[in-house]
């Protein structure tokens, strides 16, 4: 409206990135415009590197620039314990903890019959064909702390029980309705430590 069109344009893409309200975009847009050329440039090359450069990892749909991910191709870390999670950041959260020494599973979301996301939609099928594939003693469910997640957490623990997996929920004592990634180190610590059988 009163903004040249590239300027418009710009404003309208940054609109759409989470928790980026109209007047955040306006603010980020301006500041954009008053970088180097440079800088700008480097911003906009880091997102095209990374979204050419990275895919998922073939064993458990974490972000990878490889076929497989650093802690799938790690020999250090125990394949026995699988560590289920939502989304690739949580990995990262966990991982600050420096507790965890297994693998992961990313499910790339939650069931949720609201919008629609029913089992087939999430990476559990995935899920299962590496548990009928590898020998695992313990399945690990750290999905959030809501309602998705909790859903989410029961659906599996269902389903592996019976192939005589041990399924162990993190504690509570984490913020409810709250995502993984905001969980600080301490409680996440403590949340792992005092997992619950299922
Ligand atoms: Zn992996």
């Amino acid at each position: 409206m009163y903004f040249p069109q590239p300027l418009a344009k710009l404003i309208e893409q940054l609109r759409r990135l989470p928790g980026v309200g109209p007047k955040s975009a306006q603010r980020l847009a301006f500041h954009l415009l008053h970088l180097p050329p440079e800088e700008a440039l480097k911003l906009a090359d880091a997102i095209v590197e990374a979204r050419s450069k990275l895919s998922y990892c073939a064993n458990c749909f974490n972000l990878t620039e490889n076929e497989l991910c650093d802690y799938c191709a790690s020999e250090y870390r125990d394949s026995s314990v699988i560590c289920v999670v939502q989304e690739p950041r949580d990995i990262a959260a966990i991982e600050k903890t420096r507790e965890f020494k297994g693998l992961y599973h990313v499910l790339q979301g939650a069931l949720s019959p609201m919008e629609g996301i029913g089992p087939d939609q999430i990476r559990i099928q995935e899920l299962l064909k590496r548990l009928a594939a590898h020998e695992v003693t313990e399945l690990i469910l750290a999905t959030s702390p809501n309602v998705e997640g909790e859903a989410t957490a029961m659906y599996i623990a269902r389903l592996v029980k019976p192939l005589g997996v041990k399924v162990t929920r993190i504690a509570h004592g984490m913020p409810v309705g709250g995502d993984l990634e905001y969980v600080d180190e301490v409680t996440l610590i403590k949340a792992l430590e005092n997992r619950r059988e299922m």
